[in-house]
């Protein structure tokens, strides 16, 4: 008789006990294994865009295959849908290249507020100074 250390498992969706075993993908937010039948179901919904989620940003549902994943510089989770990505990326280039303080476009020389400033963003010279003059 053969010694089986698991018991048997079952199909994350449908839980029939499990033969063969299929790995569900990343993006299907499923726990546990599926059976053949699952696998297939849930590759051929993801790929006719039949799994929805909604964008981190205004929360309404898109097809998970017309979201975009956030840059890692905007330190943010889940997905964004094109509009709210496109408005991300213009914000922080936006943020990238005028003083946060008093708008105007900075070139090259860009000064960092100290942290207790608690200022978001990057300042021009004047405004940097100020601000250091008012708060140290
Ligand atoms: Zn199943
Ligand atoms: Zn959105
Ligand atoms: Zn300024």
């Amino acid at each position: 008789m053969g010694l089986f250390s698991r018991g048997p498992q079952f199909c994350a969706v449908c839980k029939k006990e499990l033969g063969h075993r299929h790995k569900p993908k990343r993006e299907w937010n499923i726990k546990g294994r599926l059976c053949g039948d699952c696998h297939f179901e849930k590759s051929r919904d993801y790929y006719e865009g039949k799994v929805r989620q909604e964008c981190a940003a205004c929360k309404k549902v898109f097809k998970v295959t017309d979201l975009w994943e956030p840059r890692w510089q905007w330190d943010m989770d889940g997905l964004l849908c094109k509009g709210c990505f496109d408005a991300k990326e213009e914000e922080h280039g936006r943020r990238r290249s005028y003083c946060s303080s008093c708008g105007a476009k900075m070139g090259f020389v860009r000064y960092n507020p100290k942290p207790k400033w608690k200022m978001e963003g990057q300042l021009c010279r004047r405004c940097w100074d100020s601000k250091k003059a008012e708060m140290g």
